[in-house]
């Protein structure tokens, strides 16, 4: 999750580096109204705590599918070496085992996560002070 604002000088988008869970957080930590200098005019920024907004962080989501797709090729490879290698299971399932623990595990924690970091950003955005 990133929190950024939009300029009123500019109208770009700045990110602010905070980790906050909310915005009354937020708010109890750096007031009401919070003042940051925009990245890319300059221009002193007097924000409200209400104009201040939740997004997802691209580099969270790349590094979580990188991290996913290792797991992955980790996993498939690993059972490949232990079970199929080995004749110790029928085809079907070796089948059934590389897609389920190769793909749909590292998959189902990822959509895990990702569904955790998207209520986040939702509680954020909706819950106003
Ligand atoms: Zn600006």
């Amino acid at each position: 999750m990133r929190l950024a604002f939009i300029c009123k000088y500019c109208s770009e988008e700045t990110q602010l580096n905070f980790v906050v869970g909310d915005r009354f957080r937020f708010m109890v930590k750096h007031g009401e109204n919070y003042s940051c200098r925009c990245e890319q005019c300059g221009a002193l920024n007097e924000i409200h705590v209400n104009r201040i907004y939740a997004r997802t962080n691209k580099l969270t989501l790349i590094v979580s599918l990188v991290f996913t797709f290792g797991m992955m090729i980790y996993l498939s490879n690993h059972f490949y070496t232990n079970y199929v290698s080995g004749r110790t299971l029928n085809i079907g399932l070796r089948g059934v085992g590389i897609v389920t623990i190769g793909l749909a595990i590292p998959l189902f924690i990822w959509g895990v996560l990702y569904a955790a970091e998207l209520g986040r950003i939702r509680r954020f955005n909706d819950h106003r002070v």
